[in-house]
């Protein structure tokens, strides 16, 4: 499918497009919950408060050339910042491969991006944004429109599905806690907030589930949605085998963004894999 003398061209494109947009992501990741602009002022050192340099700020390489420091204050900068920038340039370049020069590129890219949010948010701010999560749905349904995948009818049915499927694995985690009398303790930073984490499941994952299925429809989104748990819950076993007693949430985002990028690229074969296993049992 990718023969043209043009493709490395495109690929070449494709991950530098990555990198480039990974450093967009960090930004919104990191200024949106904390409800400042996207555009101004540029990047600065949040310890100090000093510009950051082009030179600086180049996406990956600058974090290597600081070693994960502030210029002039020292202050270590996040190791999320060059891996949120990595992954992403690297899943668009996978993207790329897989669609060659087509709309579907950037049904895949906006969805990778989408995923890298969702976990960065999560991760730091125990947050997925509306913009990811709803926005991504109503983009997910738009794209399906436009693209043909997977389709505006079973995109629908999966974003769907997939909200009404975790609002019921909501309900029942509300119930479990509530009848165990398990209270769950607000991570460092985020006591005042302590409600939102008693329902195990938060609002924003209810919202991302939908955003999933619009993106990847049906089969994708159950492949992807069931390694998201398969994910969670073997994170789950190893923090309680290392004797650690978790009492503390677990944010769920990452697991199901990875669980979605995941998807988006095996779903497919996944789920035929499981429905021709099925006809031999
Ligand atoms: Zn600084």
């Amino acid at each position: 499918m990718l023969t043209d003398a043009f493709t490395p061209v495109f690929l070449l494109f494709a991950g530098l497009f990555g990198l480039a947009v990974g450093s967009f992501l960090n930004v919104v990741a990191w200024r949106v919950p904390l409800g400042k602009s996207i555009v101004r002022p540029g990047s600065a050192c949040p310890s100090c408060g000093t510009p950051i340099s082009p030179r600086d700020n180049v996406p990956v390489l600058g974090w290597i050339i600081l070693r994960g420091r502030c210029r002039s204050c020292r202050a270590p900068i996040s190791v999320l910042y060059p891996v949120v920038e990595l992954s992403t340039g690297l899943l668009f370049l996978a993207a790329g491969l897989r669609t060659g020069m087509s709309p579907l590129f950037f049904h895949h890219a906006l969805f990778l991006s989408l995923m890298v949010l969702a976990l960065r948010t999560d991760l730091e701010h125990f947050l997925i944004l509306d913009s990811v999560s709803i926005g991504g749905t109503v983009a997910g349904l738009g794209l399906s429109f436009l693209t043909g995948a997977p389709g505006f009818v079973p995109a629908l049915l999966a974003a769907a599905g997939a909200f009404l499927f975790f609002l019921l694995i909501r309900a029942f985690s509300v119930a479990y806690l509530k009848s165990r009398n398990v209270r769950v303790e607000a991570p460092e930073g985020f006591e005042e907030e302590e409600e939102d984490f008693q329902s195990g499941l938060g609002w924003g994952d209810v919202k991302l589930a939908a955003c999933l299925g619009a993106f990847l429809g049906p089969g994708s989104a159950v492949a992807g949605l069931f390694m998201s748990f398969l994910a969670g819950a073997l994170y789950g076993v190893t923090v309680l085998l290392r004797g650690g007693r978790r009492t503390k949430p677990i944010p769920f985002g990452p697991f199901m963004a990875i669980g979605g990028a995941t998807a988006l690229f095996f779903g497919n074969w996944l789920w035929n894999a499981y429905s021709n296993f099925g006809h031999y049992r």
